[in-house]
C-alpha cells in the first residue's frame, strides 16, 4: 500500500468512518488465509478487522500465531503505520535494531516521540514480548500522541492484583480501563505482568480504532505529554538467546527466492533419514511446497531440541498435528509436528537436545515421523542449511509409551496434497 493510500486510511480511522466499513459484525462472512484463527474463536473477528485493514499480517503466510506473544518490533511498526509512516530521520537511535530491520524506522519514531522507550544503553530489544501493563502505556502515549484525550482514569482498586502494577503505568492503565480499550482478564484481576499475545493485541487494536470513547470529544483540554520513563523496572528477556554467528548464509524461502540469514546450528531432532525434502514438488497437478523436512521414525521415540529456547506453543495445530514451536531468540524458532505425545508444554524453557516430544503421525500425516521446520524473522527457510551433514540426534529412545497410534486420516485427494505440504 503506498503511502498515500495508507495516510488515507489512518484518516478515516482517525474519523471513525472505517468502524462502519469494517467487517465486525455479527456472522460476518469475510475470513482470512490463517489456518490457525478458527471463525468460532473469540479473536476471529478481531483479527479480520486487523487482517482487512493491514495493520497486521500472519506471522507467515497461512498462520496468524494468535497465541505468539505479540513483539515489541511488531507493535512500533503498526503504530507507525496507524500514524501513517512520518518520515525518519534519526535511523539508528539502537545498538540492536539494524537500519535493514521491517521496524528500523518505527523504533526510531516510537522512540523520538516517547511511545516506546528503550531499556537503557541503547538497547530495544525488538524480540522482546510486552506485558499488558505496558501494552496499556504503549496505547495511552500512542493516543496522548494522537491528541487524544488521555486524562481520564480509573480508581483500580477493584482489580485485586492492583498492587502489582507499576506506579508509573496507573494512568495508563487506568485510562486504558475506562475508555474499554483494555479490561481485566476478570472482572478482579488486571493481570498487569501477563504477556500480551497477538490475539490480544489484534483486539486491542481493533478498539483502538472503533471506540469512540478513545478519541478526544470536541474541546476537551489535552493533557500533556507523559513524561517518558526508561522501562528498566522490566526484567530482560529470561529466555536463553542462543547466540548466533555473525557469518552470514544463503537459504531459500517458501517463495523460493533466496535469502541471508546469519549463520546458526540446529540438532537433528531424531535419528533418521530424511524421506522427503523442503522445496517444490508437483503433485495431483499443482505445485505445493514442503514447509520442512520429514524424518520417519518409530512412534513413540524422542523428539530433541534443535536448540535451547522458549515453547512459544505446544499443542494442535490443524495439518502439524501435536505441534512444538520453540523460540531460539536472535529471529529463529523450529518446529516439530504430527508429534503422538507432548512433553513441554508453553512458556516452558528447554535445552538443546531435550525430549520434548514423542514421535507420532498426528495431523496430516501418512506415518510416524518428525516434521521438522526453521523459521527466520517469521520466514519459513530451509531447515537443511541449519542441520550438520550427518545426523547428529541421539539413538532413538522410547520417550513416551503410546499405546495407539492416533487413528490416520481418511485421506482424499486434498488430504493427501496437505500430508505432502505438512
Ligand atoms: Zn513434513
Amino acid at each position: 500500500m503506498g503511502n498515500k493510500l495508507r495516510k488515507a486510511l489512518c484518516g478515516l480511522l482517525a474519523c471513525g468512518l472505517l468502524a462502519g466499513l469494517a467487517p465486525v459484525s455479527a456472522g460476518a462472512a469475510v475470513s482470512t488465509p490463517f489456518y490457525d484463527v478458527a471463525t468460532t474463536s473469540w479473536y476471529n473477528d478481531a483479527v479480520v478487522y486487523v487482517y482487512a485493514n493491514k495493520l497486521m499480517s500472519g506471522v507467515d503466510g497461512n498462520f496468524f500465531g494468535p497465541d505468539v506473544d505479540a513483539s515489541r518490533g511488531q507493535i512500533v511498526t503498526i503504530l507507525y503505520r496507524l500514524a501513517g509512516e512520518p518520515s525518519v530521520t534519526q535511523t539508528n537511535a539502537f545498538v540492536d535494531v539494524p537500519t535493514t530491520a521491517y521496524y528500523s524506522s518505527a523504533a526510531s519514531w516510537a522512540n523520538k516521540e516517547g511511545i516506546v522507550s528503550g531499556y537503557g544503553n541503547g538497547v530495544f530489544l525488538p524480540d522482546g514480548a510486552i506485558t499488558r501493563e505496558q501494552m496499556a502505556i504503549i496505547f495511552y502515549r500512542f493516543a496522548n500522541y494522537q491528541k487524544y484525550d488521555v486524562t481520564r482514569t480509573k480508581d483500580l482498586s477493584v482489580y485485586s492484583d492492583n498492587w502489582q502494577i507499576s506506579s508509573y503505568a496507573k494512568d495508563a492503565v487506568g485510562w486504558a480501563v475506562t475508555t474499554g480499550l483494555m479490561n481485566g482478564t476478570d472482572s478482579t484481576t488486571f493481570n498487569p505482568t501477563g504477556l500480551a499475545s497477538r490475539a490480544v493485541l489484534a483486539a486491542t487494536l481493533m478498539r483502538y480504532c472503533s471506540l469512540d470513547s478513545i478519541k478526544v470529544p470536541a474541546g476537551t483540554v489535552v493533557a500533556a505529554k507523559p513524561t517518558v520513563i526508561e522501562e528498566t523496572s522490566v526484567p530482560a528477556v529470561s529466555a536463553p538467546v542462543v547466540p548466533v554467528s555473525s557469518t552470514l548464509v544463503s537459504t531459500t524461502t517458501l517463495d523460493g527466492s533466496t535469502i541471508q540469514t546469519p549463520k546458526m546450528t540446529f540438532q537433528w531432532p531424531v535419528q533418521g533419514t530424511v524421506s522427503s525434502g523442503y522445496g517444490a514438488r508437483y503433485i495431483f497437478g499443482s505445485t505445493s511446497f514442503h514447509r520442512g523436512i520429514d524424518i520417519p521414525a518409530p512412534l513413540g521415540v524422542g523428539i530433541h531440541a534443535g536448540a535451547a529456547g522458549t515453547v512459544t506453543f505446544a499443542g494442535e495445530q490443524g495439518s502439524y498435528g501435536n505441534l512444538v514451536v520453540i523460540d531460539h531468540g536472535n529471529g529463529f524458532q523450529s518446529y516439530y509436528g504430527h508429534n503422538s505425545k507432548l512433553l513441554v508444554a508453553k512458556g516452558d524453557v528447554v535445552q538443546k537436545n531435550q525430549v520434548i516430544a514423542a514421535c507420532g503421525s498426528t495431523g496430516r500425516s501418512t506415518g510416524n515421523h518428525c516434521h521438522f521446520e526453521v523459521h527466520y524473522k517469521g520466514q519459513v527457510v530451509n531447515p537443511m542449511t541449519y542441520l550438520p551433514a550427518k545426523n547428529d540426534a541421539p539413538a532413538n529412545q522410547v520417550a513416551a509409551v503410546v499405546t495407539e497410534a492416533a487413528e490416520a486420516p481418511e485421506m482424499t485427494q486434498e488430504a493427501l496434497i496437505l500430508a505432502a505440504i505438512y
